[in-house]
């Protein structure tokens, strides 16, 4: 076989999506469909039966693979190669590593999708287009989260959860709970899943008045609870004052995370992903590059959205399957 290849897959809330890649990340073949969440073993299954097809399809061998990286959100026993209580999965435990490598007999490892993200851009994407050592990928979508290399050194941490930005703490109030349990963090306020939570006490505060002067009443028929992200920031491109009052505050508080985020990683280059921003990129990113340099001590980063818009993930699961299969040669760990 004349070129290395690997499989990258990416395990998302309700989709999995799978390439065969080159080691210069092109895809080759690429699969989409619904994971299967009623037994444990399904989600190894539909990897292996997806393997599979793109042997056949590019008619090789398992064994001619030099690797399968999995990327998925977590939380995970990263070492183990098992999903532990999912977000957006009904299950206690997904185990994909042993399950995988038993029937294949390559190696497959398991990744953060947003730790993959950093590895995608980094080999694949605006990394290697700079050649940057230091550089954060941020995912901006249902949650708020990230991968850092430092010294072009992957920074994993325990159980593989290094960069968990979307926790740390931007309103010392704390008026809003996160989903996991603390206050006042990130992800809380700024995320496609809590935005509508955000609104929801801004009307509260702001009194329900001028809420119903605003789009944001007209568009769920005074029903705040049916409010969600895609409205509000339709809302705000309509050029609604109440909602760009809150894009706003928004912006505000994304730039305080990105400024955290500086200080503790130092990076050189920042890429945004992630469907919220990638979505509304013209509303997310402008107050982010404006206001950041008003709360940080390290130099000002370039920072970006990832030219490798909603597939960053998937480059970072090919990354790790051609890194992971190879440790000693690897550039990372
Ligand atoms: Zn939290």
């Amino acid at each position: 076989m004349s070129e290395s290849l690997a499989v990258g897959v990416d395990i998302g809330g309700t989709n999995l999506r799978g390439v065969l890649a080159n080691e210069t990340g092109e895809f080759l073949f690429r699969e989409e469909e619904k994971i299967n969440t009623e037994d444990k073993n399904d989600i190894s299954r539909q990897v292996i039966k997806l393997v599979d097809d793109f042997c056949e399809s590019a008619e090789i061998e398992a064994n001619d693979l030099k690797g399968i990286g999995i990327a998925s959100t977590g939380p995970m026993k990263r070492e183990e190669g098992v999903l532990i209580e999912p977000t957006n999965i009904p299950l206690d435990a997904v185990p994909l590593k042993k399950p995988i490598e038993k029937k294949m007999n390559i190696p497959a490892s398991l990744i953060n999708d947003c730790i993959a993200g950093a590895m995608g851009e980094k080999e694949y994407g605006m990394g290697s287009e700079r050649d940057a050592e230091n550089l954060v990928y941020v995912t901006m979508g249902t949650g708020i989260g990230g991968g850092a290399i430092v010294d072009n050194h992957l920074l994993l941490g325990e159980s593989g959860n290094a960069a968990e930005i979307g926790h740390f703490t931007v309103d010392p109030e704390e008026r809003l709970e996160c989903g996991c349990g603390k206050k006042g963090h990130w992800e809380a306020y700024c995320s496609g899943k809590n935005i509508p939570n955000y609104l929801r006490m801004r009307f509260s505060e702001i009194g329900y008045e001028r809420v119903q002067n605003s789009l944001l009443h007209d568009l769920v028929s005074g029903d705040y609870s049916e409010i969600d992200a895609r409205l509000f920031f339709d809302a705000v491109r309509k050029e609604d004052g109440l909602a760009n009052q809150i894009a706003e505050e928004i912006g505000s508080m994304n730039a305080i995370g990105f400024g955290n985020v500086i200080d503790a990683y130092a990076p050189s280059l920042i890429t945004i992903g992630g469907s919220v921003a990638l979505k509304n990129e013209s509303i997310v990113l402008p107050p982010i590059q404006k206001q950041v340099k008003d709360h940080i001590r390290n130099l000002e980063p370039e920072i970006m959205m990832t030219p490798l818009k909603e597939d960053v993930g998937l480059y970072g699961a090919v990354a790790e399957a051609f890194t992971s299969s190879n440790q000693s040669e690897s550039r990372y760990l």
